[in-house]
């Protein structure tokens, strides 16, 4: 094992030559997902915390030390990644730990409470328990979605990490259609798309507790996905959140994309369904920016940087991408930027994207963009 700091925490890690040799898994470059789920918990103020996947248990012991999260549950099936992350409590707080059975509770004025079980077996255990449930996992985290919509409070807020974006993004159809029961769209918007079939996945799955949510922040980066839903309670809030499902049509040819707010697609070749709601909450990501700007984070000018774009991001969906708008007109690219400045003096709304450094979202449609490329050549 070797000590490696990430914010406040000390996190006992394995050495190993690949991440995914190691016998408990930690991904350096997940640092900056876990600074932007440290300011999230700043923000929500959760009481009991459950990062359910844990593994090396950093992302629950940063909760720990760097929130005002008062109890915090990290869970593993792996029994060597059970037992690292006692060692990592240890190492990171004082007192008295007990470890009986698959179970190690430290009191104190915080609790943290690491189990060593089947992530769906636990949160079963813990029905409607958690102000804040974290799904961490390799790939996709939909065989852990549903559980994880019955350990968090009907009030509470999730946390969920996909990194199967090869699946979503449509480089695997049959697994998209068969975990996100969703037709991806491969291409330029896909990462998009991507993001939208799996927050319109959690829209599926949750409304049978008459439940629904509003996203709080979601991003893609890195070549994952993340999302911060707050649970709404009951069948109406419930009925609002399907009413935002819909699909995307798409033409590869043109570039030409349209949105359908439905339930069932009118006509073929849609994609989807997927969610056409908001990407973000204007007042969580100005909180999330404040919080950034004091705390002491592992990746801090990055976060500030996408927390900067995310700030002034249409909230939209779909956007524009330039290379490729160029590429089927016959025309040069130009800087987005001018771009954005060259719509916005037509009248129309439009901003970058965090979720391509060369995409603009617009509400002008494909025609306008070109127009405006072609007058800047
Ligand atoms: N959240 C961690 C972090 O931020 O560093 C990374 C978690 S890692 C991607 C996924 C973990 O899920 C692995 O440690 C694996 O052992 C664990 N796991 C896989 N299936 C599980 C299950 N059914 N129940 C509990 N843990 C499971």
């Amino acid at each position: 094992f070797k000590e490696v700091r990430e914010g406040k925490a000390k996190i006992l890690v394995p050495k190993a030559e690949r991440i995914y040799d190691a016998p408990v898994f930690y991904n350096p470059v997940m640092a900056f997902n876990r600074d932007l789920s440290v300011l999230a918990l700043r923000v929500l103020e959760p009481k009991e915390a459950l990062d359910a996947l844990s593994a090396t248990g950093v992302r629950g012991i940063r909760y720990a030390l760097e929130t005002p999260v008062r109890e915090v549950w990290m869970n593993d099936i792996n029994p060597e990644a059970f037992n690292l992350i006692v060692e990592n409590i240890k190492l990171n707080f004082d007192g008295a730990l007990e470890v009986k059975e698959k179970k190690a509770i430290l009191e104190g004025d915080k609790r943290l409470i690491s189990t060593n079980k089947d992530a769906n077996l636990l949160m079963d255990e813990a029905f409607r328990y958690f102000d804040f449930v974290d799904l961490d996992p390799f790939g996709s985290p939909m065989p852990f979605l549903d559980a994880s919509l019955r350990a968090v409070k009907r009030k509470g807020f999730l946390g969920i990490t996909a990194t199967d974006t090869g699946v979503l993004c449509g480089a695997y159809k049959n697994a998209c259609l068969r975990k996100y029961n969703a037709r991806p769209l491969r291409g330029e918007l896909c990462h998009e798309t991507g993001l939208r079939i799996l927050i319109g996945a959690v829209a599926r799955y949750i409304g049978k507790y008459d439940l629904g949510f509003r996203v709080l922040f979601a991003y893609y980066k890195d070549h994952y996905f993340r999302v911060f839903l707050k649970l709404e309670d009951g069948a109406k809030k419930g009925d609002e959140t399907v009413e935002k499902l819909g699909y995307v049509y798409f033409d590869q040819k043109t570039g030409k994309f349209e949105v359908e707010n439905a339930f069932l697609p009118s006509r073929k070749g849609a994609y989807g369904p997927l969610w056409l709601g908001e990407l973000k909450d204007e007042k969580f990501v100005e909180a999330l920016y404040n919080e950034a700007q004091k705390a002491e984070l592992a990746k801090k000018r990055k976060v500030l940087e996408c927390l900067e774009r995310v700030r002034g991001e249409l909230d939209v969906p779909l956007f524009y991408e330039l290379s490729m708008v160029a590429k089927r007109n016959k025309l040069e690219v130009r800087k987005p930027d001018l771009i954005v400045e060259a719509l916005e003096e037509r009248g129309f709304l439009a901003s970058r994207t965090h979720i391509s450094p060369t995409g603009i979202k617009t509400n002008a449609g494909l025609s306008d963009v070109v127009d405006v490329l072609r007058s800047l050549q």
